[in-house]
């Protein structure tokens, strides 16, 4: 009886995702149809941290905003990528590619700084959408996690935008100001088992965009947040039960369907263009509505 009804359950599921994989082959045509000029970037210089490789949520960012015309700085972490990266960034006309271990004060403002020599000492854009935390602390008991690993989360995830923010801010300053942008996820505010000493990153991360916020909102340039839903990239991978993340959307989300980094990449251009110039400390949700729900 019980596999029956388990059965019947991965039916639906499997119905629903059909459902869902058709409504967004369709929304696909549609924009490619309509393809509406993305306009509000020409002119404007950015810094992009975090793309691995062409499944990142900053490659789909900074896709939107080189195609909307920004002209965009990129870094990478380790020689591992380098080649995959470099590829990517030719692809939108990038003037500077840069390695970047977010842990080191000083591979930030050197990051910056070069930055600035290719942009004319000005800024107007920083995309945060780095983080990491040992595999082994994405799954089991948070109660576990040990001390140098925890640090290491919270460093890696939270306290490399305070780093950035703090380089970019004369850069920002110089352009009249600027907007950043970093990605965040629901873990931070409420228990979602495995995602464990990344959440607790995440809303040291949360609130830093509030503090940054209002620092840095004296001169003019504002700090916001995408809280994405779950999106099949290499850092998800190592989240495990990442799948059953991924299916409990689909059920429970009131648009009943997972989000794509384009997703992801349509609100960031929202919030780093000028058309947000009035939002900052702000956490825009990307999840399908998943988080409205208590159920
Ligand atoms: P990704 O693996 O493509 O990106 C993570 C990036 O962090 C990589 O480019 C990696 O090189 C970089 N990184 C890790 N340690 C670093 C270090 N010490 N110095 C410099 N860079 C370092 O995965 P993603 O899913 O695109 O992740 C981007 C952001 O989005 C992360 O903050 C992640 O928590 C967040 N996010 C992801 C999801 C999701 O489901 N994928 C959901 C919500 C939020």
């Amino acid at each position: 009886m019980e596999r029956r009804r388990g059965r019947g359950r991965e039916k639906k599921r499997r119905s629903q995702r059909k459902k869902c994989d058709a409504a967004q082959a369709t929304q696909r045509t549609q924009e490619a149809v309509d393809s509406p000029a993305v306009a509000g970037f020409d002119g404007k210089r950015g810094l992009v941290l975090g793309v691995a490789n062409k499944r990142s949520i900053a490659w789909a960012i900074a896709k939107r905003l080189a195609d909307a015309g920004a002209q965009l700085a990129f870094t990478y972490q380790g020689e591992r990528i380098e080649a995959g990266v470099r590829e990517l960034a030719g692809s939108v006309d990038s003037p500077l590619v840069t390695e970047c271990d977010v842990r080191s004060d000083d591979d930030v403002a050197r990051v910056v700084r070069e930055a600035g020599e290719v942009f004319g000492g000005e800024l107007d854009l920083l995309v945060h959408s780095v983080a990491f935390a040992a595999a082994e602390d994405l799954e089991g008991r948070f109660t576990d996690t040990p001390r140098d690993r925890f640090w290491m989360a919270l460093d890696v995830s939270a306290y490399s935008l305070v780093a950035a923010a703090r380089e970019a801010e004369p850069l920002m300053e110089a352009a009249g100001g600027g907007s950043i942008l970093t990605m965040t996820y629901l873990g931070g505010t409420r228990a979602v088992p495995h995602y464990n000493v990344m959440g607790v990153a995440k809303a040291a991360l949360d609130s830093s965009v509030q503090y940054l916020a209002w620092d840095l909102g004296a001169k003019n340039i504002r700090v916001n947040a995408v809280s994405a839903g779950p999106v099949r990239t290499l850092a998800a991978r190592s989240i495990a039960g990442f799948p059953t993340m991924e299916a409990i959307v689909e059920e429970r989300a009131p648009l009943r369907r997972h989000i794509s980094a384009d997703d992801v990449g349509a609100a960031a251009a929202y919030l780093l263009s000028d058309e947000a110039r009035n939002v900052t400390g702000t956490t825009l949700y990307v999840d399908s509505g998943y988080h409205a729900m208590g159920m």
